[in-house]
């Protein structure tokens, strides 16, 4: 879509720290707007953070002097949210309160000229309910930026249930003007970010209530196998779970009590006991003036590694032959041996079972992910210790950190991945969005380093389903069902990425 010459008129309501920055944005990127906020203080107050954050701009050299003039003197603070001074687009970013939001838009919909757009910039609340109060509701839609505005570049577009497609257009363009990226979803909890981030975090909780593995382990894991910047528990830690309990339970209540986003119950405890992450000094980590403290993790002294390792994964051995262990090279392991496995969705006792391996002896070892950095060996309560002992000093002799969990249905990076994908796919089936925009939107909110869809691609969709079916056969959680969106794109061979064919696509134009 192009972007249109003369830029609409804007109306900022709300100067906190969403509106001066939806403010900013939209003067830098050549918009004239009006700021608006019930209290005058809070007005200045946005006017001067939006002097400041220009100022700062152009002391990093990223805005020049003149550019920053300008924009500063296209933001005209007005006395009234509901002034009848002309304006094109009305963006409100005033508390997240429904009854506050309806009763400004109805009172912005009395002052404002009939094609005015109203947009909110809620985080949770319905875009619909908030138009419910509209003598036209067509007008309305969710403009839902991310804070900070300037530097997050991904704004989610959410059309109300009545909206009008010319609108949801009038909206993209605004957003393209900024040179942020738009991205379309339906006005469902947690719109497309909100939603497709509870695949992480609730897969880690549920990794957790089972104890296969602490918060420092599955942060490790998240990051050093999977790649992300940052682990969910820290991630919980630096949100506080005063913000995301409700999220996480509003989200899992909005959608009926679906499994696949189900939080922890042992969730609501920590809230109320205070443990709400960095901004009480402790969370899941501790923290002291500030900086995290992670406890350090025991070590096992010199074991001597005096018996051969087994194992039939071809990279793992090419990884020990290079370290110097001494592997048993037979077709089936020794009497000694200490056997390493590796599956995609099975326990480490079903796996040795299944293939006549001497379970006592088997321990696994993560088949999904990077294994530069970490290595996660997993323990079953059959196992003999010595020969743990001995698998995980083996695993350390490749110079890598190695992270020990206890053996479960899947691997923890397994279930954290399938779990992302899974809701993601989710998403898409349910065509909430299309399967760009919810890559698009992962990337940029998220900061994931690959989309969720692109990203079980180039794991293997057949991969994540063989996780999920493990998962499900042996727990019977129904969070574990894949989505027919992951089924039918294995079985024809199309990418998850990939839309295919679709109703719409077959019907003639005279049909239209
Ligand atoms: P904030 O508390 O910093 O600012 C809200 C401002 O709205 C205050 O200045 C307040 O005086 C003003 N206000 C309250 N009622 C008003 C009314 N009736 N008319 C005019 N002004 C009124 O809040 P925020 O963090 O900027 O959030 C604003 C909105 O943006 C909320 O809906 C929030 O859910 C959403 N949001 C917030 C974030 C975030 O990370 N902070 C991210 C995305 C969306």
């Amino acid at each position: 879509m192009t972007v249109q010459a003369t830029p609409p008129r804007v109306r900022v309501i709300g100067a906190g720290a969403m509106g001066a920055g939806i403010a900013q944005l939209l003067a830098t990127s050549g918009v004239d707007v009006q700021l608006a906020d019930v209290d005058a203080g809070a007005l200045d107050r946005g006017a001067e953070r939006i002097a400041t954050q220009l100022d700062r701009e152009v002391t990093r050299g990223r805005l020049d002097r003149a550019a920053a003039v300008s924009a500063l003197t296209r933001i005209a603070p007005i006395a009234s949210p509901t002034s009848a001074e002309p304006c094109d687009v009305v963006i409100e970013a005033v508390v997240e309160d429904l009854k506050i939001k309806q009763d400004l838009f109805r009172g912005l919909e009395a002052v404002v000229g009939p094609r005015t757009v109203l947009a909110t910039n809620t985080s949770s609340l319905s875009v619909t309910a908030i138009a419910s109060v509209l003598d036209r509701p067509e007008r309305a839609v969710g403009l839902h930026f991310f804070n900070p505005v300037p530097r997050m570049r991904l704004v989610e577009i959410v059309p109300g249930v009545r909206t009008a497609p010319s609108v949801v257009d009038l909206a993209e363009e605004l957003v393209r003007r900024t040179g942020h990226v738009p991205v379309r979803t339906a006005d469902t909890p947690g719109f497309l970010v909100n939603h497709a981030g509870r695949g992480l975090v609730t897969e880690a909780l549920q990794i957790l209530d089972e104890q296969i593995a602490g918060p420092v382990e599955i942060d490790a894991i998240a990051r050093d196998v999977l790649g992300l910047r940052m682990g969910p528990f820290e991630l919980l830690d630096l949100t506080g779970l005063d913000v995301s309990v409700p999220v996480l339970e509003s989200i899992w209540a909005g959608f009926y009590a679906e499994p696949r986003l189900r939080p922890s119950a042992s969730l609501r405890g920590r809230l109320l006991g205070g443990l709400l992450g960095r901004k009480t000094g402790e969370g899941f980590y501790r923290y002291e003036d500030g900086k995290k403290i992670v406890p350090a993790s025991a070590t096992v002294g010199a074991v001597p590694l005096d018996r051969p390792i087994w194992t039939d994964d071809s990279d793992l051995a090419a990884l020990l032959d290079a370290s110097g262990v001494e592997r048993d090279r037979g077709g089936e392991p020794g009497d000694r041996a200490v056997v390493l496995v590796s599956s995609d969705g099975a326990s480490v006792i079903t796996e040795a079972n299944r293939r006549g391996l001497p379970v006592r002896r088997a321990c696994g070892v993560e088949s999904i992910g990077d294994r530069t950095t970490r290595l996660v060996l997993a323990v079953h309560p059959g196992l003999d210790p010595e020969v743990g002992r001995v698998a995980r000093a083996a695993l350390e002799r490749t110079g890598r950190a190695v992270s020990v969990v206890r053996d479960g249905p899947a691997g923890v990076a397994q279930r954290l991945l399938a779990s992302v994908v899974n809701v993601a796919a989710g998403i898409a089936q349910a065509r909430l969005a299309t399967p760009d925009d919810i890559d698009t939107a992962v990337r940029l909110a998220l900061g994931y380093p690959t989309g969720p869809l692109a990203w079980g691609d180039r794991v293997g969709a057949d991969r994540i389903l063989a996780v999920l079916g493990g998962l499900l056969e042996q727990t019977g959680d129904p969070r574990y069902r894949p989505s027919s969106w992951i089924v039918e794109r294995v079985a024809l061979g199309l990418a998850l990425v990939d839309s295919g064919t679709t109703p719409e696509d077959i019907v003639t134009p005279s049909e239209e």
